[in-house]
């Protein structure tokens, strides 16, 4: 078949060097095979062996305790008596995650790689809550079975309440010493968000884990990206540096191997890319994004914006004055600018400010911004399908220039495998000096992440606990980071 002798080709490309499996229908989710071949140049970073064989294992797994199996039945049963003993039970041969959909969409790719990280590192299956659009946005990612959370399961009705005061909260747990090794409860709530308590995060500890590895049912919301906190137990630390040699490059590897645009969203970014990126010598990705009540186009933003691209030599200064052109050549370098933002008006500032005076080193600078919703609309498909889209495309740029603190930009670079310029987030109405920096990694940072140690090291600065776990460049003292 075709399939084969294209794989006999470049067999290493398609797959991504054993990255993804074989086992999928090329035509029911184009991007999946489509991506390495056809739009992303080669990534230096290449996935280990061990994650590797440990990705085809997952699948085995998901396969044998996904939804519609014996072992997913026999699971669920259990949660119908809410019995605390259930320690003492038999416990089945499955474990689970549930993953549930919360925040913006880049928030909900980084909690979710991180949740299937967990999962690869506990042996757990993930599922994933469909009630929003999550399936208009991804196709599957494990062969012959399903990431979907069946919408008949048995504690749907109440995910959405759950809350820190929930009574099966972990950290409330932990404040109501309600959990130890002869009080297991069949479920319980992990509350990963900016607003977890010390004892929610106790979660990332080697003791708590060996409790919480014996619940069956783990449900999670979460809207920070928990991985590098991951790397601050011992115990998951030992298998993390065998799966991920290469620190930096967890994000990159997990994604390319979860997330597959469904074929109307790779419409999107294909035509996007054929149009506007693909002829271009060099492409520059910046992505806008303003954190503030009266969020909307800001002179300080794009002074900030200028400012970085200039002094970081990613576009070049226009020119003082119109030059007479004597030599016309006709190999000019044709740069192509994608912006991404809610507000239209960056891009067209930045497409005038190089249609009314010619740039100073001759190239011809293009700007496109595929679109400008003005306004955030969470779970609107088309909106969502968009902003995926928007992701994926910055992150087929050469070089990409994010906004601080902002998981659409942590998800594209990283996804890119690009080292991005970070814009700070301005303070005033005043543009930061320095406007930007080059990141040293292009892992996303973990916000709000645990400011303590687990109990020996209490009160310890978590971003002194390994060299390779640190606070990230757009967070001053808060937030940690792989490098
Ligand atoms: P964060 O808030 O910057 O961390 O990123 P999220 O993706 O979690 O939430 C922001 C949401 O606002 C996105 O998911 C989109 O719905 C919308 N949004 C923000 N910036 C852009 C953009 O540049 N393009 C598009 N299409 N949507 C955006």
């Amino acid at each position: 078949t075709s399939n084969v002798s294209r794989e006999s080709e470049t067999p290493r490309d398609r797959l991504i060097g054993g990255l993804l499996t074989a086992d999928f229908d090329e035509g029911s989710c184009l991007s999946r095979y489509q991506q390495s071949l056809l739009y992303r140049k080669a990534s230096p970073y290449k996935p280990s062996e061990y994650l590797v064989s440990k990705l085809r294992s997952y699948e085995k797994l998901h396969k044998r305790c996904g939804p519609g199996t014996d072992a997913y039945k026999k699971a669920t049963e259990i949660l119908g008596h809410d019995d605390e003993n259930y320690a003492s039970k038999s416990v089945g041969e499955c474990r689970y995650i549930v993953w549930v959909a919360v925040y913006g969409l880049g928030n909900r790719i980084l909690t979710l790689a991180s949740v299937f990280l967990y999962a690869l590192l506990t042996e757990r299956v993930v599922l994933v809550d469909q009630s929003k659009d999550i399936s208009d946005l991804f196709c599957e990612p494990f062969p012959g079975t399903s990431w979907l959370l069946p919408l008949e399961f048995p504690l749907m009705k109440q995910i959405d309440g759950y809350n820190k005061g929930y009574s099966r909260c972990y950290g409330t747990m932990l404040n109501n010493q309600a959990i130890n090794s002869t009080l297991i409860p069949p479920h319980l709530y992990l509350h990963i968000l900016h607003d977890s308590r010390d004892n929610d995060k106790m979660f990332f500890c080697q003791k708590d884990q060996s409790l919480v590895d014996k619940v069956p049912w783990l449900i999670v919301k979460a809207n920070v990206y928990f991985v590098p906190s991951l790397w601050l137990n011992p115990t998951f630390q030992t298998e993390l540096m065998k799966l991920f040699p290469q620190k930096e490059a967890v994000f990159h590897h997990l994604a390319r191997y979860l997330f597959h645009p469904t074929n109307q969203v790779w419409g999107l970014i294909t035509r996007s890319y054929n149009a506007y990126l693909s002829r271009a010598d060099e492409t520059l990705g910046i992505q806008i994004r303003v954190f503030s009540d009266r969020a909307g186009y800001f002179q300080h933003v794009m002074d900030q914006v200028v400012a970085c691209t200039r002094r970081e030599n990613l576009l070049p200064e226009p020119a003082a004055q119109e030059e007479p052109k004597v030599n016309i050549s006709r190999s000019q370098k044709l740069k192509a600018v994608l912006v991404t933002s809610l507000y239209p008006e960056y891009s067209e500032t930045l497409k005038n400010m190089y249609w009314e005076r010619p740039s100073s080193t001759g190239e011809i600078i293009e700007v496109y911004q595929p679109s400008g919703e003005r306004v955030q609309q969470t779970d609107k498909k088309l909106h969502d399908q968009k902003a995926l889209a928007e992701m994926y495309l910055l992150s087929l740029t050469d070089k990409i220039v994010t906004s601080a603190r902002s998981t659409f930009g942590y998800v594209a670079h990283s996804l890119g495998g690009l080292k991005p310029w970070l814009l700070y987030q301005p303070t005033g109405p005043t543009a930061p000096d320095p406007p930007c920096i080059q990141s040293t990694s292009m892992d996303p940072c973990h916000l709000t992440p645990p400011s303590h140690g687990c109990e020996p090291e209490w009160g310890t600065n978590s971003g002194k606990v390994v060299p390779f776990v640190r606070h990230c460049e757009d967070r001053g003292n808060d937030g940690l980071k792989l490098f």
